[in-house]
């Protein structure tokens, strides 16, 4: 009986094996489709000063519209395609539609926001990923300062030596740099004291904890505590992810964060959105 078992148990875990894999394969075919048939696409995030509100930066986000299935989550395809190597093909093309968009704002005269790209560790990693950007951005027309890229922690802590001697080459053209997902990778702080960059973005796990009440959630809120007076000695901006409430608003204010990005103040939107947000900025000033 035990045998007649274990085999129908091992058939089923086969078959439920064959279907991960055939979904994935499924999901990667469709990424290279989609990527011929463009349907990805940019929405940007304002990442707001805090105490007034007024956008500062943008965050692009890629987007993706698959025609039968709808939206699909990049919390769902990035990780596949960064497994699989598709996003060496993806990135450039998001760099790509992310400057396209900063001049189509410049043209219709919207004010000068840096704008922040993401880029994957597979990404950041290859060797010629200097002369790829520089590439991209001389096809557009767009100079590097006007880009910023996010790197996660965890990126940035594998291959320390030469991660900094490619941060020091891109700043030294003029590419800004933020550390994304801030707190998740447990960086050396001999290590980050190193590191060329501008920003720390403090992880959206330990903002979103804190909802109503940070009181509620003591570890948590030592923790951004720590990042904000980290990156500070350090002469770093520090931007909050993931916020939320008013709470968490006040929390990270009370606590010196000057910058953060999240639903209380906007989702990702679409590039045309941007503009008339900015728009209004101009006509009404936050204060
Ligand atoms: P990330 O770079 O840390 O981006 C933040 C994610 O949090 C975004 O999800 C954003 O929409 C979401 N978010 C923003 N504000 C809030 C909030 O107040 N509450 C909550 N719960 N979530 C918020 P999204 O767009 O689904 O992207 C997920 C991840 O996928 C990104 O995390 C990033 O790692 C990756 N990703 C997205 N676009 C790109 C891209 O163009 N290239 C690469 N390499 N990765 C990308
Ligand atoms: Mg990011
Ligand atoms: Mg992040
Ligand atoms: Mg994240």
């Amino acid at each position: 009986r035990a045998k007649t078992q274990g085999r129908r148990s091992y058939n089923f875990y086969t078959r439920e094996l064959d279907q991960q894999l055939q979904d994935r394969m499924q999901l990667e075919q469709a990424m290279r489709l989609g990527l011929e048939n463009q349907e990805f696409y940019l929405c940007y995030q304002p990442r707001v000063e805090l105490s007034t509100g007024r956008i500062m930066s943008l965050e692009a986000l890629v987007r993706w519209n698959h025609p039968q299935w709808g939206p699909v989550s990049p919390g769902r395809f990035i990780p596949l395609a960064e497994e699989t190597g598709f996003i060496l093909a993806l990135g450039p093309e998001v760099l790509r539609l992310a400057c396209l968009q900063i001049r189509q704002w410049d043209e219709q005269g919207m004010p000068v926001v840096p704008v922040a790209v993401n880029l994957s560790a597979r990404e950041f990693h290859q060797p010629d990923i200097l002369e790829r950007t520089l590439s991209t951005l001389q096809q557009t027309g767009i100079e590097p300062g006007r880009i910023e890229f996010e790197i996660t922690e965890s990126a940035a802590m594998s291959s320390v030596e030469r991660t900094i001697e490619t941060l020091a080459q891109m700043n030294a053209r003029g590419f800004h740099f933020s550390i994304d997902d801030f707190g998740t990778a447990y960086s050396s702080l001999n290590y980050l004291k190193r590191l060329p960059v501008q920003a720390i973005k403090i992880d959206q796990s330990f903002v979103l904890d804190l909802q109503d009440n940070p009181e509620q959630h003591p570890e948590d809120a030592a923790i951004i505590r720590a990042i904000i007076g980290l990156g500070h000695t350090l002469g770093l901006e520090v931007i909050a992810e993931g916020v939320e409430t008013l709470a968490q608003r006040e929390f990270l204010l009370e606590h010196g964060c000057r910058i953060g990005q999240g639903f209380l103040f906007s989702a990702a939107v679409p590039g045309e959105r941007i503009q008339a947000m900015m728009l209004k900025q101009v006509e009404h000033p936050p204060r």
